[in-house]
């Protein structure tokens, strides 16, 4: 099994591939280089020898008919039948002159001596053509040529030619190059093979030292940044890999600083508790109204205390990747209503006006409790860091296009500095750590509205002017994008 995943990762690797793509390079050009010349040799071959015994044959032929050949016992008969015997030799062939009666006056063989020939080419050259024909299951060139006087104006055929040549020769030297050709072609194949999978090899060094780095990491070893700068390619894919590497660990970061920003604010109240809780073991004898002062004082620690955890626990239902929103359709006005109600006695303690204007009436579709939450925080902040002066206020808005819902949470409060506007919504994170821990703020709220927000995939804006007030602008698709 693990033997043939093997091997299936091998005919799916690059290198195979590669390997592959040389073999077709290496074979496919020299096997068509081979084919392609070695069919032209022959057939080159043969068309040289054709037109070498077509010249020679002519000659003989102009010859014989202004040699008067064909009257038995001429003076020149015997010089001509010598030169025939010689043309016969040289190409190994057999020559046939045939008389105007189509019978046989002279064969080479002396096979068909006196025999009339009566074939279609015979009758095709005493009509005054040449032919010329290439046997080449048999390997010969089969030719008739017409016996016609050059000076004979009527251009009378006395006779014909026939001349038959064996191209075995040509044949054998075929086979010879096939063989040569063959070796070659082994011989360039292996090469190439053999230095085409060196070369492969080299190339694709990279690559394993790209998986070797990125092993190393994942064992732990060595915090460097991968670096194979040999090809763009993998300097790219290092730098890729680094940035994702770089971006976990800042997330592992993040994630270390909140449990030790939880751990702090959880054991801050249990400090106070065990400090108040030593302070009335240490005096025995203390006056009830003490204990029950100091009573009071661990029971606000202990209020303190779950407030944080209610936060955190809020917080982790409204993370992001977590998301599990009871969407419902949600009459806003109503809404916002209910929330400010809830308020306004703390509003009024803090002789805060709390005001809700409603531009139209809003049907949205949201997690009804989530986004009282989120709201909730938003305004009890405007109210909590507003003015003790009595002349505090706070200003709820809601209106709305045919896509969103817009709130607006504005309050006449302390404002808050330019520099911290970036990190407000940070998890802890308070502008003044011991005013708020004064008015009972866990540096929770903003973190829990503003991930309630973008899990209804809205947005948040802060605008304020430290001294004279800030504005919470919230935007809502009325429709639920999931
Ligand atoms: P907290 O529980 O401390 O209120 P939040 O996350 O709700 O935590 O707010 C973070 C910090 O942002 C607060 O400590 C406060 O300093 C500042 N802040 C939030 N809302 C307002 C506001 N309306 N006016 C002034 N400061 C604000």
């Amino acid at each position: 099994m693990q033997k043939n995943t093997k091997f299936f990762q091998f005919i799916k690797s690059l290198k195979f591939r590669l390997i592959l793509l040389i073999l077709v390079i290496a074979i496919l050009p020299s096997l068509i280089l081979c084919i392609g010349v070695l069919n032209s040799y022959e057939a080159r071959a043969v068309s040289i020898r054709e037109s070498e015994i077509l010249s020679q044959a002519k000659i003989l032929a102009n010859q014989i008919a202004t040699s008067e050949y064909m009257d038995k016992g001429s003076s020149e008969a015997n010089i001509i039948q010598a030169q025939i015997s010689l043309l016969t030799t040289i190409y190994d062939g057999r020559v046939i002159i045939v008389d105007d009666n189509f019978k046989v006056y002279h064969d080479t063989y002396n096979l068909d001596d006196n025999k009339t020939i009566i074939a279609e080419e015979v009758i095709r050259s005493f009509q005054g053509q040449e032919v010329t024909n290439y046997d080449e299951e048999n390997h010969y060139i089969e030719m008739t040529i017409p016996i016609i006087d050059p000076d004979d104006t009527s251009s009378t055929v006395q006779g014909v030619m026939l001349i038959s040549v064996s191209t075995d020769n040509i044949v054998l030297n075929h086979g010879y190059l096939s063989q040569v050709a063959t070796i070659i072609l082994v011989i360039v194949v292996v090469a190439t093979v053999f230095f085409g999978i060196l070369v492969i090899l080299y190339f694709m060094k990279p690559f394993g030292k790209l998986s070797d780095g990125i092993a190393a990491i994942k064992e732990g070893y060595g915090d460097d940044a991968l670096q194979v700068n040999d090809y763009t390619e993998t300097a790219l894919i290092c730098k890729r890999f680094n940035e994702v590497i770089g971006r976990m660990k800042i997330t592992d970061e993040s994630r270390q600083e909140f449990v030790s920003n939880v751990s702090h604010e959880l054991k801050t109240p249990l400090t106070s508790m065990k400090v108040l809780a030593d302070s009335i073991n240490s005096m025995p004898d203390a006056p009830k109204e003490l204990y029950q002062e100091f009573m009071e004082d661990i029971t606000s620690e202990i209020e303190r205390e779950t407030k944080i955890i209610n936060d955190l626990l809020s917080l982790v239902k409204m993370d992001k990747s977590a998301a599990d929103l009871n969407v419902t359709s949600v009459n806003i006005n109503e809404l916002l209503e209910q929330i400010l109600k809830r308020l306004q006695p703390i509003a009024d303690k803090q002789q805060v006006e709390l005001v809700l204007e409603s531009f139209r009436p809003v049907t949205a579709e949201v997690d009804e409790v989530k986004l009282t939450l989120a709201i909730t925080n938003l305004v009890e902040n405007a109210i909590k860091y507003n003015r003790a002066d009595g002349e505090g206020w706070v200003h709820v808005s809601l209106n709305a296009d045919h896509q969103y819902m817009y709130l607006k949470v504005e309050d006449s409060g302390i404002g808050i500095p330019e520099e911290s506007l970036d990190q407000i919504y940070e998890r802890f994170y308070r502008v003044d750590k011991s005013h708020s821990r004064e008015i009972g703020g866990t540096g929770l709220g903003l973190a829990i509205t503003r991930n309630c927000i973008l899990m209804h995939r809205g947005a948040i804006k802060v605008h304020s002017v430290l001294g004279e007030g800030t504005t919470f602008d919230v935007r809502i698709p009325l429709n639920y994008i999931a």
